[in-house]
């Protein structure tokens, strides 16, 4: 599976096993691991490799010199997200980030929080004055909507994980702009690589974006199972947008209940 693709609609009130796999799937599923078995594929037991012996470096052309590289032979020295085996050690790189201005307006980062091997990843747009504040995510009044939503599933905020597409609070919460949104994804990628979760819940069209490579309005994304790397991912209405459209919050309460099977291990 690739980022964008989406291989099933869901009809309200069916299994998710009602499945309309395209051809190519019905023909030949792409088998993709998921990061955390990725990662436990490391964790096997060492192939012991017999060193060559060493064969002496043909001698550079005169007057060309090699420097040896920062971190020396560290080979991840060139990404240090590739280098970051937890959350943890994201968050000070995220908070030093100064890629976009973003990182000059802003109070405090705000990397995401929650269980780091949450079976679910809640994705949010950007942080608004109180996460800037507080460094937190999802604390203001959609927080606290937040917090409802994940009730009404048998979730506290503390058994998933919520982070943001943007780390770091757009001025005044307008929208984020492409640039920030490309200089910002590589840190949501790799947590969710770090994370692995079962499920994504991406609120709101940033978040579906981001994650699904995707242009599409909101109600074009919701009611359907989509993969962000492979991983099975929902698309709901942003909790900010429920505050002000309270009519809405019927169909997100669908949504999540859909993520929610999902989490418990229903196939999709
Ligand atoms: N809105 C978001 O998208 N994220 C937050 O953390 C808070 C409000």
């Amino acid at each position: 599976m690739e980022l964008g693709e989406t291989d099933l609609v869901l009809e309200r009130g069916q299994g998710l096993a009602a499945e309309r796999q395209t051809s190519s799937q019905t023909a030949s599923p792409a088998v993709v691991p998921s990061p955390k078995r990725a990662e436990a594929d490391h964790t096997a037991a060492p192939v012991k490799v017999k060193p060559k012996a060493a064969e002496a470096a043909p001698p550079l052309p005169a007057g060309i010199s090699v420097e040896a590289p920062a971190g020396g032979d560290d080979l991840f020295a060139a990404d240090p997200l590739r280098a970051c085996a937890t959350l943890d050690a994201l968050v000070p790189i995220i908070d030093a980030c100064r890629k976009c201005q973003l990182g000059h307006s802003r109070l405090h980062s705000v990397p995401g929080e929650g269980d780091p091997r949450a079976g679910m990843v809640v994705v949010g747009e950007a942080p608004g004055a109180t996460e800037d504040e507080t460094g937190r995510p999802f604390v203001g009044r959609a927080g606290q909507l937040l917090n409802d939503i994940l009730k009404a599933i048998g979730l506290k905020r503390e058994d998933v994980f919520i982070c943001n597409v943007l780390k770091c609070r757009p001025p005044g919460n307008r929208d984020p702009e492409p640039l920030e949104v490309a200089a910002c994804s590589p840190y949501l990628h790799r947590q969710l690589e770090l994370l692995g979760p079962r499920v994504i819940l991406a609120m709101g069209r940033p978040a579906a974006h981001a994650l699904l490579g995707s242009n599409a309005s909101l109600n074009e994304l919701r009611g359907k199972l989509h993969r962000y790397r492979g991983i099975p991912t929902i698309v709901t209405y942003h909790p900010a947008a429920l505050l002000r459209n309270p009519h809405w919050k019927r169909p997100t309460w669908d949504d999540v209940r859909i993520a929610r099977r999902i989490y418990d291990g229903e196939r999709a």
